[in-house]
């Protein structure tokens, strides 16, 4: 399949290029666009003939389901059964935004986005392509991540040609994405529960919604607890290296990677460490740095990049430094522990 690339100047959106995608969309065909989370991966939401198109370009299961992109709360319209008051309130506040709310869905819905269940995921992108895109093609968009199912979620528009050139009708290359990680899914349907930490954290959830609970199934290696939102079972945002995350005081974590460092070079093994801007000048050798531990969205913002630029480096392990598991830093620490597969040694007291 040919694809067709789109660059797109956020400065400067072409409308006539960006009305022949929203075409492609209302016509049953695959679109990648930028949004201010990660990249996602478009097709018409009611068009089960179009959704697995997504399925079989991502290579992802049929039981993972897909968010719902809208550009107008208006457009909720017929596609769920109620609006719990909870939900008015988190749309008032977060839409559009990194937030993807769970609701009732209505018979329109098709099981395929849905894997099965009853509910569906629902978000409004913020993102001036995404939002406009979404208005243009009249229809709601299914929309995962524009990876290769297991990768690194895309953040830039030579990561999505990367991995879906001749396997989707269009990209739309259009920059970096702000948050640089997914949304976070709530569901207000009964307790409001997170189902998955991403751009909008705990802390901003509570401001408004009071105490909520996170998914434990999220927060364990333990296969035998079962994830409410089906994706976080699978394994994830895996580089070709493997992933070792070091836990503990600041000081304690450098000395220990460069120990770790040393000895797997004696084992004959190339090593890259993932650092941050206060620790990089204590590493030699291949060290990238994810951001500054004073501001966690840099951290955000550039932690998929750095685990694909891993990639092009020839690197067996990658020793990569915690951080703390507060705010955006909730939702760092929950990709990079999946991109570990929960490899995590707990060092200090
Ligand atoms: P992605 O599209 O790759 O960002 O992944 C979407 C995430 O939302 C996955 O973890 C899904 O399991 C989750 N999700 C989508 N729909 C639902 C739903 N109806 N209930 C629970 N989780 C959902
Ligand atoms: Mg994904």
């Amino acid at each position: 399949m040919e694809t067709k690339i789109i660059n797109m100047d956020l400065e400067n959106i072409e409308k006539e290029k960006l009305n022949e995608a929203a075409q492609v969309l209302r016509d049953g065909g695959t679109v990648a666009f930028p949004t201010e989370t990660v990249y996602g991966l478009g097709a018409n939401a009611l068009d089960e003939e179009a959704i697995k198109k997504i399925f079989k370009a991502k290579g992802r299961p049929s039981d993972n389901p897909l968010i719902v992109h809208i550009s107008r709360v208006e457009e909720l319209n017929g596609l769920v059964k109620k609006i719990p008051s909870k939900a008015k309130i988190l749309m008032e506040k977060f839409w559009p935004g990194p937030l993807t709310i769970i609701f009732e869905k209505t018979d329109k819905i098709p099981y395929a986005i849905t894997g099965g269940l009853e509910t569906v995921a629902i978000r409004m992108p913020s993102h001036p392509i995404a939002n406009e895109l979404i208005h243009m093609a009249q229809v709601p968009v299914a929309a995962p991540s524009a990876n290769i199912s297991g990768k690194p979620s895309p953040t830039k528009g030579e990561h999505v040609i990367y991995d879906l050139n001749g396997k989707v009708d269009v990209i739309i290359s259009g920059g970096s994405c702000d948050v640089g990680l997914e949304s976070t899914v709530v569901d207000v349907t009964e307790e409001p529960m997170i189902l998955r930490p991403g751009g909008i954290t705990k802390e901003q959830l509570e401001k408004v919604l009071g105490v909520i609970k996170v998914d434990k199934a999220i927060e364990t290696g333990d296969t035998n607890m079962v994830p409410k939102a089906p994706g976080m079972k699978y394994t994830h945002y895996s580089p070709k290296a493997d992933v070792v995350i070091i836990e503990g005081a600041l000081d304690d974590m450098v000395d220990y990677i460069k120990k770790l460092k040393l000895q797997k070079e004696k084992e004959g093994l190339s090593v890259g460490i993932m650092c941050t801007d206060e620790t990089k000048d204590f590493y030699e050798g291949v060290c990238l740095s994810m951001g500054s531990r004073k501001d966690l969205s840099t951290i955000a913002n550039h932690l998929f990049d750095i685990l694909r630029k891993f990639d092009e480096k020839d690197i067996d392990i990658i020793f990569a430094e915690s951080v703390e598991k507060k705010f955006l830093g909730h939702a760092v620490m929950n990709r990079m522990i999946k991109a570990a597969g929960y490899h995590v040694i707990q060092i200090g007291g």
